[in-house]
């Protein structure tokens, strides 16, 4: 199996079976956000035990790539910090900025930066309309995480 059917895999797994999905009965945080060029449309509830994501769910429609890239995020969010999940965003869309023979930076020595499923997303890359699709969860992400406290 190649490399690219890998990733394919993992992404069909993602939108097959989204992780954390649907909501939370009373979240800390929530915010939605919708990709018209696509008409991808993603929801997060995010809850916080102290300054930890403590329970994450979305819910949403779309393409394959929106909604494995917001499955995929959903997982690797848990337990981190605001402060986590803004590099973690970062580096997101680093890999997600960089054209294909570039140098990703997902060298897994460096501390924290092995991205997990997330790498599967990065042949998105070749196809800039798609790349608006693999972000759309990362930006209500942040905009949940900016917004006003629900509780
Ligand atoms: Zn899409």
């Amino acid at each position: 199996m190649s490399l690219e059917d890998l990733y394919r895999e993992v992404i069909l797994d993602h939108y097959r079976s989204p992780r954390n999905k649907g909501h939370l009965d009373s979240p800390d945080f929530r915010a939605e956000g919708v990709n018209p060029l696509c008409g991808d449309e993603i929801t997060i509830d995010l809850a916080f035990d102290g300054d930890q994501v403590s329970q994450v769910a979305i819910s949403g429609q779309g393409c394959s790539i929106s909604q494995s890239s917001a499955s995929m995020m959903s997982e690797a969010i848990k337990g981190k910090t605001k402060g986590e999940i803004e590099d973690l965003t970062k580096r997101f869309r680093d890999m997600m900025s960089l054209d294909g023979e570039a140098d990703i930076g997902l060298d897994p020595d460096r501390p924290g930066a092995v991205l997990g499923d997330l790498e599967s997303l990065q042949g998105v890359r070749k196809y800039p309309v798609r790349i608006k699709c693999a972000s759309l969860g990362w930006n209500v992400l942040l905009e949940a995480l900016d917004g006003e406290p629900l509780t």
